[in-house]
């Protein structure tokens, strides 16, 4: 009998912190305020690491990583959704497709679109959409105190001969 194929979801956020490096979408920012965090602060390669967790029944990033551990201490984005994709796939799943959506109005991530595609869809082995929306000027985002991104993904048992690729 054929396993459907499963939905996750993912949401993060984080504090902007001024004079960070930014790392954001898999990618660096020259110029840009990065976020704060124990990690490398990348809300977009956050929100897809629960995304693709939660479709496979995996739990989330706090799980995954721990929120304290040092071997993860500043690790960039890209690492951390490798380190799901592993996970996954010793438990026999992969991501079909993935989905996020950064909510921020800096820095603009259109003219780095397909940058941070490629990126985030190497570290995952799968197709990754980026898009990116602004609040209009409203809430913590809207004044610049924080960036936020949300995703989807399909996890598919792995060999699954209908797999989407
Ligand atoms: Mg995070």
């Amino acid at each position: 009998m054929t396993e459907l194929p499963r939905v996750g979801l993912g949401l993060d956020v984080h504090p902007v912190e001024a004079g960070r490096e930014c790392w954001l979408a898999g990618l660096s920012w020259p110029g840009a305020d990065g976020c704060a965090g124990h990690s490398d602060g990348d809300v977009v390669a956050h929100a897809l690491t629960d995304a693709v967790l939660s479709g496979a029944g995996l739990g989330d990033i706090g799980g995954l990583l721990g929120t304290d551990d040092p071997r993860w201490a500043g690790a960039r984005g890209v690492a951390v959704l490798q380190h799901a994709r592993d996970t996954l796939a010793a438990a026999g799943w992969r991501v079909g497709n993935a989905v996020v959506q950064l909510v921020a109005p800096t820095p603009k991530l259109g003219p780095r679109r397909a940058e941070a595609e490629a990126a985030l869809s190497a570290a995952l082995g799968a197709p990754v959409s980026v898009t990116a929306t602004t609040t209009d000027g409203l809430g913590l985002v809207g004044r610049g105190e924080g960036r936020a991104a949300v995703a989807t993904a399909l996890v598919v048992r792995a060999g699954s001969v209908d797999s989407p690729r």
